[in-house]
């Protein structure tokens, strides 16, 4: 990229002569909706602060566009999920066709070919030893599912006695009671506390976590101790360890070395528990493979994949499982072990055509690749912000970068979370034509794979100049 390069702007600035559409469409909106993980508040022009809503009338490619023409890079994938652009044709052609031939059907006692080729293809492409699939309409929902499972296999055996779940420090698994048991984001966590189990938390491999002077993997080996102990104390009464391999996105795109991953294996199998791996945000390329998994070469007991996985066109789900799992649910009717967890969406037509379809792409074309060299280039034009005063880590792995901003770099003590620094980086970030989502403090890019070299270097420098906003005084 040449000099000129920073005077590149995609974004259009709106027409002011003519009325806005958007916002029309915003006040319509904050006037009857309720939107998700917001302080509806925030949205209203009270003191001077206001979050704007963002209408948005179309997309195209790694781009959102508004109802008066203004542009918005989607660096975040819309929640992780888009993979190959927005309205991508070849998805949206298999979508359309589909429309014609079959929306849904129950899927007891009925199936249909989108959902039976989308099982054969998932198995033929996940970690080797998964041999059965069973669909739900969203991330939550497929860890629901898992954690029954688990818990009911281990029921099912006679040992009824393993109730409880291992989770992570700073790990995530949605937000429904089940999910929310297992997650350790305060935010989201500990309002509804009183209504969930009672998981066991173990320290996370999390590398922002290590000792200075330590390496990722040295320090992942280390937390594998902590893991051991509990195991060692509580493995009689636990059903599964559930872990988001690789990265623990919502809880602030904390990174760890696979050679965790392939320890906690191997102490799942000593200890005689299952391994649950969410790959709801990390699978189909974000880390670099198609299943962060295939990074310590493993294969888990549960695979929850959901986000990416219709290329971010329809809710849908999936968890996989071995053929021992499902071994001890198949008996006799009176026998009473049949597995009970059914949504009315369950193996929805044209969510699994549409999964068939992004499915499709990682086979025709070069994803894996062709990502290779896009997070290469993240890598190269986030390298600078490393040396930035308010910021303690730059981080990545695969297609997702972590900026860690701090109020003091030296002892990487945060800034007062009521200063809201993500915020005004997001505010900034959204009137320069990208849109960010910071995670508290940290500032992160999960873009979608159509994304340019081009655009990566346009979503950086306004990313850097948002952060320079977010933490002047
Ligand atoms: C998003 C997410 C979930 C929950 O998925 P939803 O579809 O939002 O319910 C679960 N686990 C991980 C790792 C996620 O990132």
């Amino acid at each position: 990229m040449g000099a000129d390069h920073s005077k590149m702007n995609f974004a259009t600035p709106p027409d002011s002569t003519r009325r806005s559409l958007k916002a029309d469409w915003s006040a319509r909106d904050l006037a009857v909706l309720w939107h998700p993980c917001t302080q509806m508040r925030d949205h209203a022009d009270l003191d001077g602060a206001r979050v704007p809503l963002t209408p948005i009338a179309r997309g195209e490619g790694a781009w959102l566009v508004d109802h008066d023409g203004g542009r918005y890079l989607d660096a975040v994938s819309s929640w992780w999920t888009n993979l190959f652009g927005h309205a991508n044709p070849r998805i949206a052609a298999a979508v359309k066709d589909q429309l014609d031939k079959l929306e849904h059907v129950i899927f007891a006692g009925f199936s249909h070919e989108p959902g039976i080729l989308l099982a054969e293809e998932l198995l033929r492409i996940a970690p080797k030893g998964l041999a059965r699939v069973f669909y739900g309409d969203n991330g939550s929902s497929a860890i629901e599912i898992a954690l029954k499972m688990s818990f009911h296999y281990w029921r099912n055996l006679g040992r009824a006695g393993k109730t409880r779940f291992v989770a992570l420090s700073g790990g995530y698994h949605g937000e429904t009671l089940g999910a929310l048991t297992v997650t350790d984001v305060p935010l989201y966590r500990a309002t509804y506390a009183p209504l969930l189990g009672d998981p066991i938390f173990v320290a996370s491999p999390d590398c922002y976590e290590r000792e200075p002077g330590e390496d990722w993997q040295a320090h992942a080996l280390r937390r594998l101790a902590d893991m051991r102990a509990a195991l060692e104390r509580h493995a009689h009464e636990v059903s599964a360890v559930i872990v988001e391999p690789l990265v623990q996105c919502a809880g602030g795109m904390r990174m760890y070395h696979a050679a965790w991953l392939a320890g906690l294996r191997r102490l799942c199998d000593e200890f005689e528990v299952h391994l649950i791996a969410d790959e709801i945000a990390v699978g189909f390329g974000r880390t670099g493979t198609l299943f962060a998994c295939e990074q310590a070469s493993i294969t888990p007991d549960f695979l929850c994949l959901s986000k990416g996985i219709t290329g971010g066109f329809l809710p849908f789900s999936a968890v996989l499982t071995n053929a021992s799992v499902y071994d001890a649910f198949y008996a006799e009717y009176a026998a009473g072990k049949a597995f009970l967890h059914s949504h009315s969406y369950t193996g929805n037509a044209l969510a699994c055509r549409a999964a068939l379809e992004t499915l499709a792409i990682f086979r025709d074309e070069p994803v894996i690749e062709r990502n290779r060299a896009l997070a290469q280039r993240l890598h190269e034009r986030l390298a600078p912000l490393a040396d930035h005063t308010h910021v303690a880590e730059v981080r990545q792995t695969g297609m997702i970068a972590a900026v860690e901003l701090v109020r003091d770099k030296a002892t990487r003590t945060p800034f007062a979370s009521a200063e809201r620094r993500g915020l005004r980086a997001y505010r900034h970030a959204l009137a320069q034509g990208v849109l960010l989502r910071p995670l508290g403090d940290v500032v992160y890019f999960m873009p979608p794979y159509v994304i340019t070299p081009d655009e990566i270097d346009f979503m950086v420098e306004v990313a850097a100049r948002s952060i320079d906003a977010a933490v002047a005084s």
